[in-house]
């Protein structure tokens, strides 16, 4: 940091900026995590300087003996922690490992069948502004309005009407454990391809809290940095028989060369991820969403499906007479960071939306137990049924307590 501080001292005050930030905030987005110092070594190393295009032993350029050996140790690795023949570990994000898994299976105007955008699902799932909603036809299942939960009698009716080429499981939104034998069987019926989009549990899926989508999905996608506590990128595992096409669509037909330094910090988490304080861990996120949730619906919070099965919560927001941006905005007073979220149904603007998601990983990593999560609900439901001239400022105070009192140096545990 010192060569950092002098050579550029503009961007040296902004990362401190954000260190202060994250430590004095309590971070309850959903898809956000503290990587280990371990992780952040590998991706702050020399191997941001090579270029390494192919894969390992087929090389475009010379030197590749050392980043060979990182991409193999992130590729076993990976497959170790879920199984699977085949993975490709240099997508750049997971919104580029889900592009990939398309341009190797589909053809332009094939249809796509996702869960919807408001009801969980995410943008690269057939969203209109999505590069997947304007290169495929684009069809989408919903939660039950009952039950605001998946109904697979309702997936496989959407199913048999729309005749998919690819079925997508896996969302950004859904509280809720995936049925991924429900989706391999009406695949089969109808004679679609599978795809799980397991970004946001992979963490959970590593350490065997959630079921495995790898003996079901033709494909399965995800990114490392959310619930998996990795470094910002993706990867992707696929059937034998698809891996030879996967690895072309993702260099050259994709990306050009692959950020090693961020596949050294993969390599790194997937480690990290099959440790049994790992297994801890996540057990501890799920613990936290749960007591959250149920704290948060004693106060009178309406939560959608009616609590959680993973490590985030929906919150309708509209129930307690407020929007999703008001809510946002109202906790970001009192130094929580939650985001607005479309719930199912929603009749708002996504600029505005219904709702606000929290997620549990970034503040478990921190060590944040159960006693802190009894407290979190009080601080959120008051905050959130708070009127405009209430004074904030003992919620703001007891908040920076809790953020400083588990301070973010490291993760061991
Ligand atoms: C976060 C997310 C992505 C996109 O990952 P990026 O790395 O932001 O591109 C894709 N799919 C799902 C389900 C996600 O939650």
């Amino acid at each position: 940091m010192q060569m950092l501080q002098m050579v550029d001292p503009l961007v040296y005050q902004a990362i401190k900026a954000e260190e202060n930030r994250q430590q004095e905030h309590l971070e309850l987005i959903a898809s956000e995590n503290w990587t280990s110092l371990a992780v952040r070594e590998a991706v702050g190393s020399v191997m941001t300087d090579k270029y390494a295009e192919g894969y390992p032993r087929r090389r475009y350029y010379g030197g590749c003996e050392y980043v060979d050996t990182v991409e193999d140790l992130a590729r076993r690795r990976v497959l170790e922690l879920y199984g699977g023949h085949h993975a490709n570990v240099q997508p750049h994000s997971g919104a580029s490992a889900n592009l990939s898994v398309y341009l190797a299976a589909l053809k332009p105007s094939d249809t796509i069948l996702g869960l919807e955008l408001s009801h969980g699902g995410h943008l690269t799932h057939g969203s209109a502004v999505s590069v997947s909603g304007q290169l495929y036809r684009a069809e989408h299942y919903q939660v039950s309005s009952v039950t605001e939960q998946l109904d697979m009698d309702d997936v496989r009716d959407r199913a048999h009407q729309v005749h998919p080429k690819l079925i997508i499981a896996g969302a950004s939104a859904y509280p809720r454990t995936w049925d991924f034998a429900a989706f391999r069987a009406i695949a089969d019926e109808v004679g679609a391809l599978l795809m799980v989009d397991m970004a946001h549990f992979a963490g959970l899926v590593a350490a065997g809290l959630h079921p495995n989508p790898v003996p079901y999905g033709d494909f399965v996608t995800s990114t490392t940095h959310k619930t998996l506590r990795g470094p910002r990128g993706g990867f992707i595992i696929v059937q034998s028989s698809w891996a030879k096409a996967i690895d072309k669509v993702v260099f050259p037909g994709l990306q050009g060369g692959p950020l090693v330094h961020a596949i050294a910090g993969k390599a790194v988490a997937f480690h990290e991820a099959s440790q049994s304080s790992f297994r801890q861990y996540q057990s501890k996120v799920i613990g936290n969403a749960q007591r959250l949730a149920a704290r948060l619906m004693e106060r009178g919070l309406r939560l959608v499906s009616g609590g959680t099965d993973n490590h985030l919560i929906l919150v309708n927001t509209l129930a307690s007479g407020i929007t999703g941006k008001m809510a946002q905005e109202r906790l970001a007073l009192v130094g929580i960071t939650v985001n607005k979220n479309a719930i199912p149904f929603d009749r708002e603007r996504p600029a505005v939306t219904s709702g606000i998601r929290i997620g549990t990983p970034q503040v478990t990593s921190r060590g944040l137990d159960m006693a802190a999560m009894d407290e979190l609900a009080a601080i959120i439901s008051d905050v959130l049924l708070s009127d405009d001239n209430q004074d904030l400022s003992p919620y703001a105070k007891r908040v920076r307590e809790l953020a400083l009192n588990h301070p973010l140096p490291g993760l061991e545990e």
